[in-house]
C-alpha cells in the first residue's frame, strides 16, 4: 500500500513555462502527477526552480480542459462535439473551399512557443506544404523577433551568445530591460549570485526592478529612463565609450569591419548622441550615463542581459543592434563571462524561431527566395514551395479585416489577449470564414472560432524545447494525453486529410527530418539527448557536442557588422488627454496571459493585476492606495486596482499582464517595430483616473 502522494516512478522533463528551461522529475503515482521534484542534473537549473515549474502544474488535469473537438459553421451558434475524424474533415473542407474561392493564400496558421520543436515545425511544414503559401508567423513576433533581426545583421545569427554558466566569470553585468527576478527566476537567482559575490551591476529601466536593491546587493547605477528611449540611451552609452577613448581597438580591428567602426564610431561620438544631449530625451541625469559607460567598458568582463523592454518597442531591433554595438566596441563577445544575451521569454520562443516558423525563413533562418535551401525541403517534402514571403500576424489581421484573408490556424496562443489592439485583432478574427484553435482551454480566441481542436500539455507528449541558451532538451511523456493526440499528431491529421501526407510515428523521426534539412541541428538526435541530457546549437561535424559560447574567434557572419542607430521617437505620444506612460511586466508566480497558472495552486498568489502609480500623479488624480481607477488610452480602456509606488517615476505608470480581467492589451497601440513589427507594448500613452471597479 502507497500512502497518498507517495510517488511509484519518476519521468524526468522540462518546464513548460519560460526560456531558462528547468529540468524536473515528474514524480508519479500510476497516472496521477505527485511532484515536479528540480533534477540536480539539469543543465540549465542544477536541482533549482520556481514556484511555476515546482508548483503550476494543476492546469494538465484542470477541469476546463476541453477534451473533445468541436465545430460549428458560424461563431453564432453553439459548439457541437464531434469526433477527430469530422471535426479534421470540416476544418479540411473549409480551407480547401476558401483557397478554391480566395486564393491559395488565403490562409495561414500561427506557431506556438508553448508547443515542441517537433510540433512547430510540422505546422510550418504544413502551412508551406499543404496550405502553398508561407503565411506562417509564430508568437515570438510579439516578443523577441527583433531579437532575431537585430543579432543576425550584426553576429549572424539569431540567438543569444552564451551559455547560462557564462556568468559565473562576468564582472559587470548589464541589464536592459529585463526583471530577471520574475520573468527567468532560476537564471535571476544565479545572477545574484555572482552580484552577490562581487560582480557590478549597472540596470537600465524604466522602473526599479527588484534586482536593482535586494539583499547584499545594490546596483551601481540604475537609469531610470523614460519608456521608448532606449536607443537613445545605449547610443548614449556609446558615446562615452568612443570619446573617452574606451573603445577596445584591438578587439575591433581583429574582428570587426574596421570601415564599417569608423563610421559608427564618428556617428556616436557626434554631440547630439551625448548623455547630455539626450537627457531630454532619456530623462536619466548624464552623470549616471557616464558613470555606467566606464563601468561597463573598464571594468573587466562585461555581459549584456535583455529582455521585453528592449524589444517591444518601435524601435526594438534598433535598441538589440545598439547592444549588439557596445559590446564589439569594448570586446565584450566571443568568450566566457561576456556577450549579449536575450531573456527569451516563453519555454520554446527560442525553438519556434529556429524551426522556421517565420514567413520569409525555413528552419535554420535561411530566406524563402534562396533558391537551393527551398530546393533541398521540396526534394525532402516532394511538394513545390512558394518563393514569396508570406503575411506577418499583424498583416494577417489586416488582410482579414480587408476581406483578403479568410482561414487561421492558430496553434497553442490566445492570440486575442496577447496581441496588442484587441479591437483591430477581434475585427480580424471576426472576418475568418474558419478559424482553428488548438488549445488546452476554449480560450478568448475560440470565441470566434469555427473548430475547436483539442490540445494537450508538456505532461502528455514527447519532443524537445529549445531554451534561450540554445539548450535542445527533452520534454518525456509523464501520462497519456487526455484527449488521446498529442498535437503534433493532430497537426499530422490535418495535414494528411488536406492531402500532404505526414506518416510520423514518434517525434524523434521528425527531429531526424529537421536535422537532415537544417545544418546548425546535423548533430541532434533522440539519442543523443538521452546521453547528454541536452545540446546547444549549432551541433554538427563542427560542434558535435554543441556550442556552450558562440562567436569564439570570429563572428557566424566573419567580421562583426557595427550599424548606425539613430534615436526616432515613437509615434505614441502623451498630451493633455493622454499624460501618462504605460509600461508593462511579468511577476514570478503568474505566467503570461494566465491561462495555465491561474488554473493551478499558484492561483493564491498575486490574484489581480494592478497599476503601479507614483504618489505625485496618484494625489493630482485624488488616488488613495487600493482604489479602482480606470486606464484610458487612445486604443481603449480598462479598469484595475492603484497601488502607490516608489518603483515607478511621475510620469510613468506599470501594471502586469496576467488576467483576462483587466485585459492590459486592450489599452496598448498598434505601433510596432519598424523592422519586425513587434508591437510596441511597453509604451502606451494613458490616463489613469478613479473608478468604482471594474
Ligand atoms: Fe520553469 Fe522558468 Fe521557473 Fe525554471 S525558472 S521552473 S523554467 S518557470
Amino acid at each position: 500500500m502507497f500512502e497518498i502522494g507517495t510517488p511509484e516512478h519518476s519521468v524526468v522533463t522540462t518546464c513548460a513555462y519560460c526560456g531558462v528551461g528547468c529540468t524536473f522529475k515528474a514524480e508519479m503515482r500510476g497516472d496521477e502527477l505527485v511532484r515536479m521534484v528540480p533534477y540536480k542534473d539539469g543543465k540549465a537549473n542544477r536541482g533549482h526552480s520556481c514556484v511555476k515549474g515546482r508548483f503550476a502544474y494543476g492546469y494538465a488535469t484542470h477541469k476546463d480542459r476541453i477534451l473533445k473537438p468541436m465545430i460549428r459553421s458560424s461563431i453564432h451558434e453553439p459548439w457541437k462535439e464531434v469526433s477527430y475524424e469530422e471535426a479534421i474533415a470540416y476544418a479540411a473542407s473549409e480551407f480547401k473551399r476558401i483557397q478554391e474561392k480566395y486564393g491559395k493564400r488565403s490562409v495561414g496558421g500561427i506557431t506556438s512557443s508553448r508547443c515542441t520543436n517537433e510540433e512547430t515545425y510540422l505546422v510550418q511544414k504544413l502551412i508551406r506544404g499543404g496550405f502553398g503559401n508561407n503565411n506562417v508567423d509564430t508568437c515570438a513576433r510579439v516578443c523577441h523577433s527583433p531579437t532575431g533581426y537585430g543579432l543576425s545583421q550584426t553576429y549572424g545569427t539569431s540567438a543569444g551568445t552564451q551559455d547560462f554558466d557564462s556568468v559565473e566569470a562576468s564582472d559587470v553585468v548589464l541589464i536592459i530591460g529585463a526583471n530577471p527576478t520574475d520573468g527567468h527566476p532560476v537564471f535571476g537567482s544565479r545572477l545574484k549570485k555572482r552580484l552577490r559575490a562581487g560582480a557590478k551591476l549597472i540596470v537600465v529601466d524604466p522602473r526599479r526592478t527588484d534586482i536593482v536593491r535586494s539583499p547584499h546587493i545594490e546596483a551601481s547605477f540604475h537609469l531610470p529612463l523614460k519608456p521608448g528611449t532606449n536607443v537613445a540611451i545605449v547610443t548614449a552609452l556609446a558615446h562615452v565609450i568612443v570619446t573617452e577613448g574606451l573603445v577596445n581597438e584591438a578587439f575591433v580591428r581583429e574582428r570587426c569591419d574596421w570601415d564599417e567602426f569608423q563610421e559608427w564610431a564618428a556617428f556616436v561620438a557626434d554631440e547630439r548622441h551625448s548623455p547630455e544631449a539626450v537627457e531630454k530625451y532619456t530623462g536619466v541625469d548624464p552623470a549616471l550615463v557616464r558613470g555606467a559607460a566606464r563601468l561597463y567598458a573598464t571594468g573587466g568582463n562585461g555581459a549584456i542581459y535583455y529582455g521585453l523592454g528592449v524589444t517591444e518597442h518601435s524601435q526594438g531591433s534598433t535598441t538589440v543592434m545598439a547592444i549588439a554595438n557596445l559590446a564589439m566596441a569594448t570586446g565584450n563577445v566571443g568568450r566566457n563571462g561576456v556577450g549579449v544575451n536575450p531573456l527569451r521569454g516563453q519555454n520554446n520562443v527560442q525553438g519556434s524561431c529556429d524551426m522556421g516558423s517565420f514567413p520569409h525563413e525555413l528552419p535554420g533562418y535561411r530566406h524563402i527566395s534562396d533558391d537551393a535551401t527551398r530546393a533541398t525541403f521540396e526534394a525532402l517534402w516532394g511538394v513545390p514551395l512558394d518563393d514569396e514571403p508570406g503575411l506577418r500576424i499583424p498583416n494577417m489581421f489586416d488582410a482579414a479585416v480587408d476581406g483578403t484573408f479568410k482561414g487561421l490556424y492558430v496553434q497553442g496562443e490566445d492570440i486575442l489577449q496577447s496581441d496588442p489592439d484587441t479591437k483591430h485583432v477581434s475585427a480580424g478574427l471576426a472576418g475568418l470564414e474558419c478559424l482553428i484553435v488548438q488549445d488546452l482551454f476554449l480560450n478568448e480566441t475560440a470565441n470566434y472560432a469555427h473548430v475547436f481542436l483539442p490540445g494537450c500539455s508538456f505532461l502528455e507528449k514527447d519532443g524537445t524545447f529549445t531554451n534561450a541558451e540554445r539548450r535542445i532538451q527533452r520534454i518525456r511523456k509523464v501520462m497519456a494525453p487526455k484527449n488521446g493526440y498529442a498535437d503534433w499528431e493532430v497537426t499530422q491529421l490535418l495535414a494528411n486529410a488536406l492531402g500532404f501526407p505526414m506518416t510520423y510515428t514518434h517525434p524523434s523521426q521528425i527531429m531526424d527530418e529537421i536535422a537532415a534539412l537544417t545544418p546548425t541541428f546535423a548533430g541532434v538526435n533522440y539519442a543523443k539527448l538521452d546521453e547528454m541530457g541536452s545540446v546547444q546549437w549549432p551541433c554538427n561535424d563542427k560542434a558535435p557536442e554543441g556550442t556552450p559560447i558562440m562567436h569564439i574567434g570570429g563572428f557566424v557572419r566573419g567580421k562583426g557588422k557595427f550599424i548606425l542607430t539613430e534615436y526616432v521617437p515613437t509615434d505614441e505620444r502623451t498630451g493633455p488627454r493622454f499624460p501618462l506612460l504605460l509600461t508593462t511586466g511579468r511577476i514570478l508566480s503568474q505566467y503570461n496571459v494566465g491561462a495555465q497558472t491561474r488554473r493551478t495552486a499558484n492561483s493564491v498568489w498575486h490574484a489581480e493585476d494592478v497599476l503601479e502609480i507614483h504618489a505625485h500623479d496618484a494625489e493630482n488624480r485624488g488616488i488613495r492606495d487600493g482604489d479602482f481607477v480606470k486606464l484610458d488610452s487612445r486604443a481603449g480602456s480598462t479598469s484595475l486596482r492603484a497601488v502607490i509606488s516608489d518603483r515607478v517615476a511621475p510620469g510613468v505608470v506599470y501594471t502586469t499582464f496576467h488576467h483576462p480581467v483587466t485585459q492590459a492589451n486592450v489599452v496598448t497601440t498598434d505601433y510596432s517595430d519598424w523592422a519586425t513589427n513587434c508591437p510596441e507594448y511597453k509604451v502606451t500613452a494613458v490616463q489613469v483616473s478613479p473608478s468604482n471597479g471594474p
